[in-house]
């Protein structure tokens, strides 16, 4: 029954909702993760992509209750980088051979339009792709972002359920929050999105319909993250056994219905399970996105506890990426060119 679903997914890429949550809860992983591993290597290759993350602002209007960085945890020493700042990181990046940079923060107020279409203009000029993860924004500032060189958006949905989300954002609208993912869309970005798992109150059925979700939209890119409490949000007291696991297989899933996108292999896997990205990586991930932020700051973006290469410096971390991904017979990708375009893997 198991082996004949995986078979489906893996030949067809369609699964309606209780043949996915089957999978989802199938205790025999091992058949799931080899045909997620099979279909990436089939679809987009051995090559793994490497995205420099530059977390430049902890300031957060949002009070999301799982979030290490909610407004209202008064504890977060926070911070924010000046644009010259974010540009010098961004320059260092690149010098050490990265070709995407993914700018991500808090929704800061503090960078307006004018400042991020700068920040953005001058990190175009290295000639690398440029990934905002930045959340909600207006149409027109996303055009902005879009027309001043910006490529992709990473906004994760986080859960399809609607009630689920509601109550764990306050104050956010998933209505809203899907608009603004079509908003991208239309726009020409390439996107991703994502869920965390593990969430208090998230059914196994809620996560198949957020694959569903993907599939519709559909995503170019789609970052799946196990939920770690963290102790100083509302949440703290939640736990994360099997979190990994459900992370890990939700990822699998995701590949054989969207066998040519770009998967992650997320860093909040790697801090529940000491080999937690190559693990993803054998089991549909095609990217990673190490951390190029400087060593100072990295401490203070701390959206749960556990982080992993808090002390490490981003050439460390860029080296070590590279020798764990040559260990399971995998390479960097260092193709020329607009690197890691999803659109380039069709
Ligand atoms: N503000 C932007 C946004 O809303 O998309 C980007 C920053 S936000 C902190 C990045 C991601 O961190 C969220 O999409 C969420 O999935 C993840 N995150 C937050 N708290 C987490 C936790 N406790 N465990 C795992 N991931 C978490």
């Amino acid at each position: 029954m198991i082996n004949s679903l995986v078979t489906k997914a893996a030949e067809t890429h369609t699964l309606n909702r209780e043949e996915l949550v089957s999978l989802l809860r199938i205790q025999e992983a091992p058949v799931l993760f080899e045909a997620a591993d099979r279909i990436r290597q089939q679809y987009v290759g051995d090559g793994v992509y490497l995205r420099a993350l530059i977390e430049f602002s902890n300031y957060c209007k949002n009070d999301c209750l799982y979030c290490g960085i909610r407004k209202s945890n008064l504890r977060v020493h926070r911070y924010r980088l000046t644009p010259e700042q974010i540009l010098q990181t961004a320059r260092q990046a690149v010098s050490y051979g990265y070709k995407t940079i993914v700018l991500q923060s808090g929704e800061d107020l503090w960078f307006n339009t004018d400042t991020l279409c700068y920040i953005i203009r001058e990190i175009k000029k290295l000639d690398v792709a440029l990934t905002l993860s930045i959340g909600e924004k207006s149409r027109e500032e996303y055009a902005a972002y879009r027309q001043a060189g910006a490529d992709r958006y990473l906004l994760r949905i986080e859960t399809t359920d609607k009630n689920l989300y509601e109550k764990l954002d306050p104050g956010l609208s998933w209505d809203r929050r899907v608009q603004c993912l079509y908003d991208l869309k239309e726009l020409g970005y390439e996107v991703g999105s994502g869920s965390l798992v593990g969430l208090p109150g998230q059914t196994v059925a809620s996560l198949a319909n957020d694959l569903l979700f993907f599939q519709k939209l559909p995503v170019d890119m789609a970052g799946i993250g196990p939920f770690i409490p963290h102790p100083q949000t509302p949440l703290a007291n939640e736990k994360t056994d099997g979190h990994f696991e459900l992370s890990l297989k939700m990822m699998a899933v995701m590949r054989l219905l969207l066998p040519d996108i770009n998967i992650p292999a997320t860093t909040a896997m790697e801090s529940l399970h000491p080999d937690g990205r190559l693990l993803a990586l054998k089991s549909g991930a095609n990217v990673v996105m190490p951390n190029a932020t400087d060593r100072e700051f990295r401490p203070f973006y701390e959206l749960y506890p556990g982080k992993i290469c808090l002390g490490d410096s981003a050439e460390k971390c860029r080296g070590c990426i590279e020798s764990k991904i040559k260990s399971i017979g995998r390479y960097v990708e260092n193709a020329k060119g607009f690197h890691g375009d999803y659109l380039k893997n069709k």
